[in-house]
């Protein structure tokens, strides 16, 4: 009886109920709301679309049994969720709510309980439901046109791990329409060359100069203006053309340097975003190796930009395409750091040239102060890698000093500049192609070596070869009825403590006099009572040690302090 699909409906979805959930089909409701115009306020109703991300895997590693199963428990959340709400069955994978009174925020707290709870029944494999909403707007409408919308919006959210959900609204509507366009067009694209390169500058944080170009990709339509990326790109990814875009980039990138060097120009690095298919599709080494040969250019002055996400895909071949295209001089970043998951293991596993901080860290910069401190970490962590560091999207002027003040070497956005046709540049040549303005290749060798000193470390100027140690002395001591024992203690207390001529925390006690014991014991107390970090010199076989103490937590009898102790006597000698 039940289908090989698993997910596949055992029943007809024209039928009114489905034998796997017990649920009615969407198809069986919407035809009986055009029979009975009582039946349903569909004009009024919200409809909420889910689709479980990979339910392929869970039916390959359950069998179809355990994905009926899997159906029915999601059937069972949703049923508790929304409760006195219609939930109906779509096919395959696909569960519908259609709702009366619930807002789109009440909706949106619903599919995160949803998710929550589903995770008990993934047995590990960290599925997700995805959902799409369409509110209706009180007139009648075509119900299938309403679920359409509703499976538009969800779509949208396919693939972004951070996003649970879309309402359909205008915008959504305007860029479907748009990729349909793009569908219908992309032939005559090529054919008559409405794609154009724009290129946008790259600046450097510490002396402001032009360092390099993103070669950015623009159709250009004499019906409808400029088509963004943003919409083509995945269209053509889709349909598998992408790599005849990029080649096309490639080539005109290398045509465009070469005719800058020709003309006595300053000319920059220029780099190409390449996507995850180009690998698949082309051979993109040898693409770019001929663009470069065909126009002579300097494999240095062409950078590959590959998106973080395109290492999700497990592509063996990839990294060691990468590997080749550094090996041959080429320079390597990954772009949108910090985008995806797996962003760390990227870092672990390949070499790049320079991390490109996502952009929607800088987005958030004024809502959250956590954003700065995570641009700040990813440049520390970059640093310590050997890798250098770009952050786009940057606006404003808070926003270009905070990056120089952590030492993020590199800033594009639309602060500097945005990106232009090759022609504005030719125009404005004094101002963006002016040997003034221009970085030379001294100056980048110079600034590239300044811009390893990570700004963010306590020790910038200790050679690290990927050990993490931190140099400020610290311990974490316990004490208990006025008995003391070290918990943790770094290199570099032992070290200080050491210079006065104690080995541990009890020796460093024996060396105060009653009184200063007393003292110290009473800032313990303080330092509990008021939370804050006491300071205080003692004299410890005759050095004069800065001591710091701070309370942390307290357990019965027991408390613990982070303590810091730094012979000043010793320093002063050195
Ligand atoms: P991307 O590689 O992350 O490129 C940066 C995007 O940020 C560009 O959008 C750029 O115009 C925009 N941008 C630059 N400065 C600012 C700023 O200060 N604020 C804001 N809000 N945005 C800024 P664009 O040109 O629309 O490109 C979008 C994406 O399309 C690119 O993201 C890239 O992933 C892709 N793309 C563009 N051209 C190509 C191409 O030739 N080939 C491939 N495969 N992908 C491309
Ligand atoms: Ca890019
Ligand atoms: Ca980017």
């Amino acid at each position: 009886m039940m289908q090989p699909m698993g997910a596949g409906p055992s029943t007809s979805i024209f039928e009114k109920e489905d034998s796997i959930t017990g649920l009615n089909f969407v198809a069986w409701f919407f035809a009986q709301t055009q029979k009975d115009p009582n039946f349903y306020p569909l004009e009024r109703s919200t409809i909420t679309f889910f689709n479980v991300m990979n339910f392929k895997t869970i039916n390959q590693r359950f069998s179809y049994q355990g994905g009926n199963e899997y159906l029915c428990r999601f059937r069972d959340e949703l049923q508790k969720l929304f409760e006195g709400e219609k939930v109906l069955r779509a096919g395959a994978d696909h569960l519908v709510v259609i709702s009366l009174n619930l807002s789109v925020e009440e909706i949106a707290l619903r599919i995160k309980l949803l998710n929550k709870a589903m995770t008990s029944y993934e047995k590990g494999l960290r599925n997700q439901i995805k959902a799409g909403i369409y509110i209706a707007d009180g007139t009648p409408q075509q119900p299938i046109v309403m679920m359409d919308r509703a499976s538009l919006a969800c779509r949208e959210v396919h693939g972004i791990f951070n996003r649970e959900y879309a309402v359909f609204d205008e915008e959504l509507n305007k860029k479907h329409e748009q990729k349909q366009y793009v569908l219908e067009h992309f032939d005559e694209a090529f054919e008559k060359g409405f794609f154009k390169v724009y290129y946008q500058p790259i600046y450097r944080t510490l002396n402001k100069k032009v360092c390099g170009y993103e070669a950015l990709a623009r159709w250009i339509d004499p019906n409808r203006g400029m088509i963004s990326p943003l919409i083509f790109i995945e269209v053509l990814e889709k349909v598998h053309l992408i790599h005849k875009l990029d080649a096309y980039i490639i080539d005109q990138v290398c045509k465009n340097l070469r005719d800058d060097i020709d003309g006595g120009y300053a000319y920059q690095p220029i780099s190409v975003n390449l996507s995850r298919l180009d690998f698949e599709l082309s051979d993109i080494k040898k693409v770019v190796d001929n663009a470069v040969a065909k126009y002579n250019v300097p494999k240095e002055y062409i950078v590959l930009e590959v998106t973080e996400s395109a290492f999700a895909s497990d592509q063996e071949s990839l990294g060691d395409i990468i590997h080749c295209f550094r090996e041959d001089g080429y320079q390597v970043w990954i772009d949108d750091f910090g985008s995806g998951y797996s962003s760390f293991n990227n870092l672990q596993t390949y070499d790049f040239d320079f991390l490109k901080i996502d952009m929607n860290f800088l987005r958030n910069f004024d809502k959250t102060p956590k954003s700065k401190v995570i641009i700040a970490s990813i440049v520390d962590l970059a640093k310590k890698l050997g890798i250098h560091t770009l952050a786009e999207g940057v606006e404003t002027e808070d926003q270009y000093e905070y990056l120089k003040r952590i030492g993020c070497e590199l800033i594009q956005g639309y602060y500097f500049a945005k990106p232009m046709p090759i022609d504005d540049f030719h125009n404005k040549r004094a101002e963006l192609c002016g040997f003034e303005t221009n970085e030379t290749p001294a100056e980048r060798r110079y600034y590239d070596d300044m811009g390893r000193i990570n700004f963010l470390d306590n020790s910038p100027l200790t050679r690290k070869r990927m050990d993490v140690t931190n140099e400020i002395p610290i311990a974490l001591i316990e004490g208990e009825n006025r008995v003391y024992r070290t918990i943790f203690a770094n290199k570099a207390f032992y070290q200080e403590i050491r210079s006065f001529g104690a080995n541990d925390i009890n020796e460093v006690l024996s060396l105060l006099t009653p009184e200063s014991a007393l003292y110290c014991f009473k800032r313990l107390v303080y330092s509990e009572e008021y939370n804050e970090t006491v300071e205080y010199n003692l004299i410890l076989n005759n050095s004069v040690v800065k001591t710091k103490v701070r309370f942390l937590s307290r357990m019965g009898t027991k408390a613990v302090y982070a303590f810091m102790a730094k012979n000043i006597s010793a320093h002063e000698k050195k």
